[in-house]
């Protein structure tokens, strides 16, 4: 018997929760454009306790080390921070499709937040595990968000939510973050961010103006200019289109990668209180 003051909801009352505010989440992205609707739900996605990055670590850009750059910021990221629980399951797969081989996919949780999860949701695991986990989600195909989601601390019942980061994978299909997020508002479009250094680009030499990436971008982020797809500033460089482009006209490339990783826990910084190896080995340097 579990502590019910130690812990948060056990794994059968976030399921029921995930499905019921399914919903919820999927018309208050709908009548995020709507006016007088929208600035009543605004403050639900608004920044900073709303902010996802993206980070395509399906695709496979090579660092020098031949290893997926878009993978080794995510290890790199993971690798500073000493608290980690892996879930057993994706909640939003679990609601979708609970045959989904992606079911046993699920988010991480970092940070001191981490131990009122209660234990059936998954177990602690060490960096070494967290990395073999992503690398499996990479597999899959799967895109890497590193969110800072006030939903995600409710569902759990973490009261340190300035010291929570969940890290999820996720496709377009079944992910309650990435889904109806076509019709959104504008003050919902700033939650989902790109990024710094990762740039998606099209060549219109090879662009046959078809419309699938058009049509399979889930922020509606590319348009037909002429005979070219052109991608606007909506886009979230999940790199799906990358793929779903049969022409090979759309690629990503990053920036020089010590400055990308630097950008992305300048981010972490910005949205939470985490406390991160770096910084504390810097606060220990000054001290000695
Ligand atoms: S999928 Fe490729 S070829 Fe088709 S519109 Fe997009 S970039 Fe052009
Ligand atoms: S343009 Fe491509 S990379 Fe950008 S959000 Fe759309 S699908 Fe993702």
């Amino acid at each position: 018997m579990f502590n019910i003051f130690k812990y948060g909801p056990n794994l059968k009352l976030v399921r029921w929760q995930v499905r019921l505010s399914w919903p919820l989440i999927r018309y208050g992205k709908k009548f995020s454009d709507v006016p007088v609707l929208k600035w009543l739900i605004y403050p639900f996605f608004k920044r900073p306790h709303n902010e996802l990055t993206s980070i395509p670590i399906h695709a496979t850009i090579k660092a020098p080390d031949n290893l997926a750059l878009p993978m080794k910021l995510v290890e790199r990221l993971v690798s500073e921070i000493d608290e980690i629980f892996l879930m057993d399951e994706c909640h939003c797969a679990g609601v979708k499709n609970r045959n989904s081989p992606r079911l046993h996919i699920g988010c991480m949780a970092f940070g001191p937040a981490i131990a009122r999860i209660h234990p059936s949701h998954g177990r602690r695991v060490n960096t070494e595990e967290a990395v073999e986990h992503i690398r499996k989600a990479a597999k899959a195909g799967l895109v890497a968000n590193i969110a800072h989601v006030w939903i995600d601390a409710l569902a759990f019942q973490l009261t340190q939510f300035n010291r929570l980061l969940f890290v999820c994978f996720c496709d377009d299909d079944q992910c309650i973050y990435r889904s109806f997020m076509k019709r959104r508002g504008p003050s919902l479009a700033g939650a989902y961010r790109k990024l710094p250094g990762l740039s998606v680009r099209i060549d219109p030499a090879r662009c046959k103006a078809c419309g699938t990436c058009i049509e399979s971008c889930f922020v509606s982020a590319i348009t037909l200019r002429g005979n070219t797809a052109t991608i606007g500033d909506a886009c979230a460089g999940c790199g799906f289109c990358v793929n779903n482009c049969a022409q090979g006209a759309i690629s990503l490339t990053m920036e020089n990668e010590e400055e990308m990783f630097q950008q992305l826990l300048q981010r972490v910084r910005e949205i939470s209180d985490l406390p991160l190896k770096i910084d504390q080995d810097l606060t220990q340097r000054k001290m000695t």
